[in-house]
This record gives structure tokens, C-alpha cells and sequence, in this order.
């Protein structure tokens, strides 16, 4: 007997044909003996469609908290629907919100870390024998307000659980039967890998591949939660994703697209010391996360800084950079929010010579522009123009995955 934990996603709940598939599939694992947690997020599109509701009320965006109140009810329906159809099929149930099960979060609305996991209540309908259904997404916060853990973040209500609970195995049901070399369904030859390490998920996940939620994969690593991604449409095994994997020949492991990008450019800064400091200080204190830097060479006497950060903070950036303008005395600030960050990413490229260049000769090939450059010892990204992005992924997933 061991304890699973399930994690659904909104298109494996997405209509009362599919909440029932779910509830089949959950129900084969207890038959078997089984002690099963599972985690469901809201139905199919339900988040988007609450937040074109907000925005219905305030265009300029409503205040985070009553944000996470709106977007926790998403969950709070689909695991009620789960609930009821178990209940139906005749197997004991209990459907929990987050802070029912335990979900202390900080506070950051919107995008909220997990404290920790009062597991009381958990287990106590584990011993029960209780299908225990939990809303993802969401905790409760030091002042008893509802938080949430970010877009996606259901995955990491599931990691957190499995560590917590010690569960046997984590598996993360979606609507594609693993993680393969690109999105399967916006490029074409792509193939399902049977192991990835959590280093290349953790970097293809924050390089864009939807599929799993970055902060899932840094907890399965941190706790070593073994995952596995699988679809709920077909039982067939799907890809694990843990710390150690048997080496494949290919040189990486996968493509990835982020089209999330605005890259911002402070043309004319003083060329002295201190410069980099003070902006990117500035910067810090305004919680945006920078990504990939640039600065030119000085010549007469000036330079330029060119950065990037995610599309909803480059407001804020620049009223960062426009409160220290007379201290940094640049003469302008451009802004682009039409790039893409294409990347490739493979612990085998660590050991492997020239796997950026041949990277750089498929964007060469197919006539596409250059505008950043970022490696580390498994990835290489660039950043180009966002209208050439998908091409980019087709161009550079062929050069490397026949
Ligand atoms: P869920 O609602 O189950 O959490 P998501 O939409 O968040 O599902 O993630 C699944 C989607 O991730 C797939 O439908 C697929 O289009 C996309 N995806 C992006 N990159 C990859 C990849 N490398 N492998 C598999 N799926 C990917
Ligand atoms: N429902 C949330 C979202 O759409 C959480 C999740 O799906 O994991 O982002
Ligand atoms: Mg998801």
C-alpha cells in the first residue's frame, strides 16, 4: 500500500466527461489499496475567464488580495465537482480548500510562497481512508487571508504535499503524456523523453515550457520528489522527472519559448564606476527580476545598459530607472516589448563544445536576428524578435532533434 499523490490539471477537469474520467482514474489507485491525495486546479479556462471578469470592474487592475479572493473560487468549484463525482461512483471523499489542508503561505499576493504545511487535517482523513481533493493554487496567509502561488502554481500545491506527506510518488496528470524536446503542439518532430533531471526541467520550465511550474520542480529537487508527467487521456507511462538519469546521445534535452519578455535599453549613461550599481540597485529595491544584461563598451566618455525583465514589470521598471534619473544621467530609455527569449537547455552541452555556434547557425539559417545572448552550463538563450519566435523553436529544435 502507498500514498499517491494525483495533480490534475484545468483541461484534465474541464467538463463533467472529464471530472468523472478523473475520478475513474483516482478511484483505480485507492481499489488497489491505495492511501491517494489529489490536487485539481480550476476547470479549463476558468482563471482567464475570472480575471477578463476583474478587469471588467477595474481595467488598471484591482488591488492582489481581493485578486487571489476571485481567482481562489476557480478551485474551490472543480474540487467540489471532483468531490461529488467520486461520491457518486460509491468511494469515500472529502474535497479541502488550501488553508483546510494546511497551506500557510507569506504574503505576496499573487504570487505567493509556501511556508509550510500543517498536515494535521490530512492526515487525519488518510487514516480515515478518505480520496482527499484539494483545491491547488492556494493557502491562507499569516493574516488569515487567502493567497495565491501564481499562474500554474497547482503543480506546486502538489510537490508541496508529496514532500510533506512523504508520499510514495508525485505524478502530474496534464493533457499531453509528458514533457517532450518543444511543445508538441506548436512543433512539429518533437519527442517524448522518458527521464529528465530536475536541473534541465527546472530550466526548461522557467525558459517557458509550460508544462510544469518552475517552483514545482525546485521543490521536487529540494525535498527529492520524484515526478512523473503523464496525460489523463491515455494510461500510458509518461516522463519522470528526477535527479540522476541514465545519459541519452543527445546533446540537449530540450527547446523552450518565452514570448513574456520586455527588454529595456539606457542609452547614454556616464561611463564611471558605479553606474551598473546604482541601477540595478534601484531595481532590486523594486522587486523586478532582471534577466539577461548587456552593457556596451564606454566610448566618449558614455555607455549603454541593455536588460531584460518580464512584460507585466517593465511599467515598474521604468519608473525605477525615472526616480533615479538625475543620478544616473542617461540621455534616454528605450523599451521593446516584442521580443522572445528562445532557449536550449541540456546538461550534456556542458561537456560538448560548440553546441551554442550550431545553436547561432540555425537562427543564421533561418535569417533571424540576434539581439542578446545568456549561457550557463546547461542552457543557451537568445533573444530576438518575438514575431520570428516560433519559427526560431522549429529552426533550432531541427538542428539538434532528428
Ligand atoms: P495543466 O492545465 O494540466 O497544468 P498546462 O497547460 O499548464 O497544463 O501544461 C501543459 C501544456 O504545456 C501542454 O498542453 C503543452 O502545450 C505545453 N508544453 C510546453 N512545452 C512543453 C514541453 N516541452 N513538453 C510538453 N508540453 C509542453
Ligand atoms: N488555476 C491556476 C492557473 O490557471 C493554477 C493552475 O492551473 O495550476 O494558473
Ligand atoms: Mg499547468
Amino acid at each position: 500500500m502507498s500514498l499517491i499523490v494525483k495533480k490534475f490539471g484545468g483541461s484534465s477537469v474541464a467538463n463533467a466527461e472529464r471530472v468523472f474520467n478523473v475520478a475513474n482514474i483516482i478511484i483505480d489507485d485507492y481499489k488497489k489499496g491505495n492511501d491517494v491525495i489529489v490536487v485539481v486546479s480550476a476547470q479549463g479556462d476558468t482563471t482567464d475567464d475570472l480575471i477578463e471578469k476583474a478587469k471588467e470592474i477595474n481595467p488598471d487592475g484591482p488591488s492582489k488580495r481581493e485578486m487571489d479572493m476571485l481567482l481562489a473560487s476557480g478551485e474551490q468549484i472543480s474540487i467540489a465537482l471532483l468531490a461529488m463525482a467520486i461520491e457518486k461512483l460509491g468511494c469515500p471523499v472529502i474535497s479541502l480548500l488550501g488553508w483546510q489542508a494546511g497551506f500557510n503561505t507569506d504574503s505576496h499576493h499573487g504570487i505567493a510562497r509556501i511556508r509550510n504545511i500543517n498536515t494535521e487535517r490530512l492526515k487525519l482523513e488518510v487514516s480515515k481512508h478518505k480520496i482527499i481533493i484539494v483545491a491547488g493554487f492556494q493557502g491562507l496567509n499569516k493574516y488569515d487571508d487567502l493567497t495565491t502561488l501564481g499562474r500554474g502554481g497547482s503543480d506546486t500545491s502538489a510537490v508541496a504535499i508529496a514532500a510533506a506527506m512523504k508520499a510514495d510518488c508525485c505524478q502530474i496528470y496534464t493533457d499531453v503524456d509528458g514533457v517532450y524536446t518543444a511543445d508538441p503542439r506548436k512543433v512539429t518532430n518533437t519527442q517524448k523523453l522518458d527521464q529528465i533531471t530536475y536541473d534541465e526541467m527546472l530550466e526548461l520550465a522557467t525558459l517557458g515550457a509550460q508544462v510544469l511550474n518552475n517552483r514545482s520542480v525546485e521543490m521536487a529537487k529540494k525535498y527529492n520528489v520524484e515526478l512523473e508527467v503523464l496525460s489523463s487521456l491515455e494510461r500510458k507511462p509518461g516522463t519522470i522527472v528526477k535527479e540522476i538519469v541514465k545519459m541519452e546521445k543527445t546533446l540537449i534535452r530540450g527547446v523552450a519559448k518565452d514570448t513574456n519578455v520586455t527588454r529595456i535599453s539606457v542609452i547614454g549613461l556616464n561611463d564611471t564606476p558605479g553606474v551598473a550599481f546604482k541601477l540595478f540597485n534601484k531595481l532590486a529595491q523594486f522587486k523586478i527580476n532582471v534577466d539577461i544584461i548587456l552593457q556596451s563598451v564606454g566610448r566618449d566618455g558614455t555607455k549603454d545598459i541593455t536588460f531584460t525583465v518580464p512584460l507585466d514589470q517593465g511599467k515598474d521598471a521604468i519608473t525605477a530607472i525615472e526616480s533615479i534619473a538625475d543620478i544616473l544621467e542617461y540621455k534616454e530609455v528605450v523599451t521593446d516589448n516584442s521580443c522572445a527569449k528562445v532557449s536550449i537547455v541540456g546538461a550534456g552541452m556542458e561537456s560538448h563544445p560548440g553546441v551554442a555556434s550550431k545553436m547561432f547557425e540555425a537562427l543564421f539559417d533561418a535569417g533571424i536576428n540576434i539581439q542578446m545572448i545568456s549561457t550557463s552550463e546547461i542552457k543557451v538563450s537568445v533573444l530576438i524578435d518575438g514575431k520570428y519566435a516560433d519559427k526560431a523553436v522549429q529552426a533550432v529544435h531541427e538542428k539538434f532533434i532528428q
